[in-house]
């Protein structure tokens, strides 16, 4: 299984980081984990083969997670895709997108692939996809409107990651990673630098607590609201103090490769 950053910021991108996405090779199967930023321009730069996507799962409503979706479809349609394409998110989204579609006038009824909206209950975790090399699962995290956190098996290798989204730290988010391989969680500020305690973002300290609580093996953090890499030391810092296991800060364009409950870090030959 391979897990490619595609961005790793909050909702303001800056110079190195665009909006979080994630693009995921899981056997033969290609899909997308939200639809930031420039998407398909970060795709091609890294050669991933975006033609061959087969769903995208959207975290949740909020514009840094979904404001790239009708550049994707539009791209999609002039490359004359006729695979058919499935987004999963919770209700809200599903019942935005093709309004946004219809903002840019993409018309549905133009695309030569069927094109499938699958909206997942926010209530309880849930298998929402099956096929011959994965299996998808959802559970409701805590963001002030409908989020979902995915997790990802490998049916092949058994290997497992889960994505937690935007969230404050909650104990469905616990139970719903527990012993996964690797969490790789939101991370939207330093415990020094929280503005306020709004409940729906987490701090380094809440995410290294809730992989601890969870028992999983690693953490990747990710949705930075402001450029860590000067406060790098002070982020792996304050995740150690919480978790003993190994701590990964994402970087756009870096490659995790998860096999055999084996987790390596290659550093992409895609520089920005
Ligand atoms: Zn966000
Ligand atoms: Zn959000």
């Amino acid at each position: 299984m391979h897990i490619l950053i595609l961005g790793s910021a909050g909702a303001v991108p800056f110079l190195k980081r665009d909006t979080t996405m994630l693009a995921l090779t899981i056997q033969q199967d290609y899909m997308l984990i939200d639809c930031g930023g420039s998407l398909v321009h970060r795709m091609n730069w890294c050669q991933f083969p975006w033609q061959k996507i087969s769903s995208l799962f959207i975290t949740h409503r909020h514009i840094d997670h979904i404001y790239g979706f009708p550049h994707l479809i539009q791209a999609f349609y002039l490359i004359g895709r006729r695979k058919p394409f499935t987004i999963y998110g919770p209700e809200d989204v599903i019942t935005i997108l093709p309004e946004v579609m219809r903002a840019f006038l993409l018309k549905e009824s133009k695309l030569k692939f069927p094109l499938i909206f699958q909206s997942v209950a926010v209530t309880g975790k849930r298998s929402i996809l099956e096929t011959e090399h994965v299996k998808v699962s959802a559970c409701p995290v805590v963001h002030g409107v409908p989020a979902l956190a995915y997790r990802f098996k490998d049916k092949k290798t058994g290997v497992n990651f889960v994505y937690s989204g935007d969230t404050g730290p909650c104990t469905e988010l616990i139970n719903f990673a527990n012993q996964t391989d690797l969490l790789i969680h939101e991370t939207s500020f330093l415990v020094e630098s929280r503005a306020s305690d709004c409940g729906i973002h987490s701090t380094v300290a809440d995410a290294a607590k809730i992989a601890t609580l969870a028992k999983t093996s690693h953490l990747c953090l990710i949705h930075f609201n402001s450029e860590p890499q000067t406060k790098e030391a002070a982020v792996l810092k304050e995740a150690m103090q919480y978790f003993s296991g190994r701590v990964i800060i994402s970087h756009d364009l870096m490659r995790i490769d998860l096999d055999q409950s084996e987790v390596t870090l290659r550093a992409s030959r895609f520089q920005i």
